[in-house]
């Protein structure tokens, strides 16, 4: 059967169906979208998964330590060379906001794993043209119009810095923002797809209706 590519317009012999339920020709999922076509040979669905095993509290932790050790350390080592000497004072009140902000941190980033693990795991896919987030507790299901999408980083997630820092194609439903693209070859193929599906491109929040 002769189809119209949702694409180039053209009418098209072999053509595949995307989770937008639009059908593009081969030839324009070659030349634009080539890991969607590949992906879409496999019949699988556009999903991914946040799981327990990808968020770490020591992850939080170690980040913070360091930003803090550093900082503390440096107020330190300025205050002991301009004065020649370490100042009992100065060492004392570096020494309280290492141990403080030690505690601190480590405290938020076992809360924070304990607040994420509630609603994970957490599953992102496309599903008859609409974003659906499912968790243990809810499924929310917008529209892909309703949602727009950027590239952006893992901490623009919910779960952010309990993720191991790195690039994710961040989709953005009226309600939350959620990275995808964290399963080793899935960033093209939602950074593809969503280009092709004319998708939102951008991080300005959209207005709940
Ligand atoms: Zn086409």
């Amino acid at each position: 059967m002769v189809e119209t590519c949702a694409s180039c317009r053209k009418g098209a012999e072999t053509w595949e169906e995307t989770w937008d339920r639009k059908r593009y020709c081969v030839d324009c999922l070659r030349s634009s979208a080539p890991a969607v076509l590949a992906f879409l040979t496999s019949k699988r669905p556009l999903q991914e998964a946040l799981t327990r095993d990808m968020v770490s509290g020591l992850r939080h932790c170690v980040r913070y330590w360091t930003i803090f050790g550093a900082l503390f350390g440096a107020v330190f080592m300025i205050d002991a060379v301009q004065n020649g000497k370490f100042d009992a004072m100065i060492g004392g009140f570096t020494a309280f906001g290492i141990i403080f902000s030690f505690c601190y941190i480590a405290v938020t980033g076992w809360l924070g794993v304990i607040a994420v693990s509630t609603w994970l795991p957490r599953e992102t896919s496309v599903l008859d043209g609409n974003c659906v987030v499912r968790t243990p507790d809810r499924t929310t299901s917008f529209p892909l119009s309703e949602c727009s999408w950027f590239e952006g980083l893992t901490s623009h997630d919910r779960a952010g810095l309990l993720l191991k820092a790195r690039r994710a194609i961040v989709i953005q439903t009226p309600l939350e923002r959620v990275a995808c693209g964290l399963i080793p070859g899935m960033y093209p193929v939602w950074k593809e797809f969503l280009l092709l599906a004319g998708v939102t491109r951008g991080r300005k929040r959209r207005r709940q209706k």
